[in-house]
């Protein structure tokens, strides 16, 4: 019997990367090797010299087709197999080679928000729904919109073996979020790419499509934003870590801004609970902090912090990197 690996990666796309997808039909004893596309169809390569190349760096029971077929998550090389420039896999495998016996943890909260005829899921055909404050984890026809989609997203996650930590529906109609975590750098990123195609193709069924984009509606509607929580072996069992990580972050605010996802001006503004990406700060339970300790690990004197500035559109492979290297060297002075 022949079975299906549906080889799944990251594009060129600017300025947010996109997931690209495509199926190779395998037979019963082969094992997914190296594959490779048209590079570019998704710029990253010119028409002369197009080819690409496909390296398997993670495999996942395909709970959509079932049976001995998978979904293998791919990073991009260059023919000459060093990676490619719109790979950030790669330099993300060598902080956390460099940090491993920090033992980061981390968990993201994915925000977006289902849209339908050009707009959010349940929203009126002309002007808009009742203000934000009964759909944040509302239950009814009037508050939820799209569940049957997030069901199915979810079962398909666990399913698959991504570590899937929960689902809400969110502020603004029609947004919805899911987490995935704790896991250390490479699995939360890799499962959380895996998780994000899941959803996307799921709502694909459903004539539904997804954005990620960190202000979908302007004006008094809540962005979308995915939340980073870490710890490491020294803020699990010490308040002392905790407050290093939190003020480590602060001089490197700029640099974490620039690459925590595209729009992150519209999203950040100090409303809806942000706070301006123009300031850094930290704080127990805030959440118009830059920084949050949440409540629990204040009075645990240990545990993990949670990271609210990237938004949803954000590459967590990016993300993870700067966060390990900023917070990691800080615990080594
Ligand atoms: P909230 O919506 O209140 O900000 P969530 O429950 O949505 O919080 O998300 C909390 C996240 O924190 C989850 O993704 C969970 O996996 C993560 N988390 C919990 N403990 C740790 C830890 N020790 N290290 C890293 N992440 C953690
Ligand atoms: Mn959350
Ligand atoms: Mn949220
Ligand atoms: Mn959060």
């Amino acid at each position: 019997m022949v079975y299906r690996a549906e080889y799944i990666w990251i594009d060129g796309a600017e300025p947010t990367q996109q997931l690209r997808s495509k199926t190779k039909v395998l037979d019963d004893d082969d094992k997914p090797g190296i594959w490779g596309f048209d590079g570019s169809s998704t710029n990253q390569a010119t028409g002369e010299n197009s080819d690409c190349v496909l390296k398997p760096v993670a495999t996942f029971a395909d709970p959509l087709r079932g049976g001995a077929n998978i979904l293998v998550m791919c990073e991009v090389l260059l023919v000459s197999m060093k990676p490619h420039p719109t790979n950030k896999r790669a330099p993300l495998a060598t902080v956390a080679r460099k940090y491993a016996k920090h033992d980061t943890w981390f968990g993201i909260e994915q925000e977006y928000v289902f849209l339908q005829d050009g707009r959010p899921l349940g929203w009126p055909e002309t002007g808009f729904p009742g203000p934000q404050f009964p759909y944040y984890c509302g239950v009814g026809a009037a508050e939820a919109y799209g569940r049957e989609i997030v069901e199915a997203h979810t079962d398909a996650c666990i399913a698959a073996g991504i570590k899937i930590a929960g689902t809400n529906a969110e502020v603004m109609p029609g947004q919805w979020e899911f987490q995935v975590g704790p896991l250390g750098p490479l699995d939360v990123s890799d499962q959380l790419w895996m998780a994000r195609w899941l959803l996307h193709r799921i709502a694909e069924d459903f004539e539904v499509s997804v954005t990620l984009a960190a202000k979908p509606v302007p004006g008094d509607w809540n962005g979308s934003g995915a939340h980073t929580n870490f710890s490491t072996k020294e803020t699990r069992t010490s308040w002392t870590a905790i407050e290093k990580a939190a003020k480590a972050l602060g001089p490197k605010h700029n640099l974490h801004i620039a690459n925590y996802g595209h729009g992150i001006e519209q999203r950040l503004t100090g409303a809806h609970e942000t706070e301006s990406y123009k300031n850094y700060s930290y704080g127990i339970s805030h959440r118009g902090a830059s920084v949050r300790i949440p409540w629990q690990v204040a009075v645990d004197r240990k545990g993990y912090i949670e990271d609210r500035r990237p938004n949803a559109n954000m590459d967590p492979y990016t993300v993870v990197r700067l966060i390990t290297d900023t917070v990691c060297s800080a615990l080594e002075k």
